[in-house]
């Protein structure tokens, strides 16, 4: 048999973690039939939990699953990671500033920045999932300077489902009809959902969509408010769907996306689209041999160009606080 590759998951014991595990494990993560091995870190308080999510990881005799370690040490959970899923954050809590989250991110993404360049695979790929992500991702691609730059990617692919579905919804066809959309920029509320490329059965969707006020008024803050609607309705945030684009964005990357579509993921920018380089923002992506490359010649628009800026300008402001903090 095939040697598993090893995934390494942060956060491990959180919500997100516990939907993203199983998925992992049966397969779903890295395709073609792949064996798995499991690096799981937490921090210490939550050590023991995950070794709770482990057993029950045994319990579903994955026949893909070939082992399940936990560790609260960095640099022994990103040995030999082929792929590395950054979910575990510090979350926004009540009264806390801006430079509060970053100075408090930056002491988790520094360490497992500087493990990851330790001690990863050659092939290593990771996506940050725990907010702010794009800045977390830039954190942590700042410490590991043996890595290639573009093995870091944060996740807007979350972003990128919801806004088909509910262009699907709106449209009255099915996803799998809905190809081309992108979202632009960073993972939070001024990301762009951008529909003016997308295409339903070839056919542009703007075009089927007809008033812009729709886009502006309801499509765009849907999808950037959605996490907020998940957590008015369920009571909780969302961990399952955050989880399951998880899967997808690193499926993708590997296997690559299908021919006549594109996706979405933040990588670091070359400085297409008028995007500063170096920024970690999310762009229209196709995979092709285990490496996102954005789509080029695509036309921006007065419409799309203010928003992409708006966001882009947030990223920014982002990095110019974490350089400030002398977390880069
Ligand atoms: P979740 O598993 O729900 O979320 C984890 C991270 O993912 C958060 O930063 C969250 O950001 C982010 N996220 C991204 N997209 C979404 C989305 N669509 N919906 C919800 N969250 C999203 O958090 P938990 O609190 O349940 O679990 C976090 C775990 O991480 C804890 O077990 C904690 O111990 C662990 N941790 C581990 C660390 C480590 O391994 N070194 C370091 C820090 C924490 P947001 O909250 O802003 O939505």
């Amino acid at each position: 048999a095939q040697t598993p590759l090893t995934v390494t998951v942060t956060g491990a014991a959180g919500q997100i973690g516990y939907a993203l595990l199983f998925r992992i494990a049966s397969g779903q993560l890295l395709g073609g039939g792949r064996r798995v091995k499991l690096r799981l870190l937490e921090i210490p308080a939550a050590v023991r939990a995950a070794e709770g999510t482990a057993l029950e990881l045994d319990d579903c005799a994955f026949p893909l699953l070939a082992g399940v370690d936990v560790f609260d040490d960095p640099k022994q959970a990103f040995e030999g990671a082929n792929v590395a899923l950054l979910v575990g954050a510090r979350p926004r809590t009540k009264g806390m500033e801006r430079g509060d989250l970053l100075a408090a991110n930056g002491g988790i993404f520094k360490p497992q920045g500087e493990a990851i360049n330790a001690g990863a695979a050659p092939d290593i790929k990771v996506l940050v999932v725990g907010n702010p992500a794009n800045t977390n991702a830039l954190i942590a691609q700042a410490h590991a300077p043996d890595v290639p730059a573009d093995r870091f990617t944060a996740m807007t692919r979350l972003d990128h489902n919801r806004a088909i579905a509910q262009l699907a919804r709106k449209l009255q066809v099915t996803v799998g009809q809905v190809k081309k959309l992108t979202i632009w920029g960073n993972h939070s509320a001024t990301q762009y959902p951008d529909v003016f490329h997308a295409e339903v059965d070839g056919r542009p969707a703007a075009e089927l969509i007809g008033d812009r006020s729709w886009l502006a008024d309801e499509f765009i803050p849907r999808v950037a408010k959605r996490g907020a609607e998940i957590i008015e309705v369920r009571g909780a945030s969302s961990a399952a769907s955050a989880a399951s684009a998880a899967i997808d964005h690193v499926h993708d990357w590997i296997n690559g996306t299908p021919e006549g579509d594109w996706t979405s993921a933040a990588i670091v920018s070359d400085g297409s689209y008028g995007v500063p380089a170096g920024l970690i923002s999310s762009f229209p992506v196709v995979a092709r041999d285990g490496r996102f490359e954005i789509v080029q010649g695509l036309d921006v628009d007065e419409f799309s160009r203010q928003r992409i800026d708006a966001s882009v300008a947030e990223l920014q402001e982002e990095r110019t606080a974490v350089q400030g903090l002398g977390l880069l």
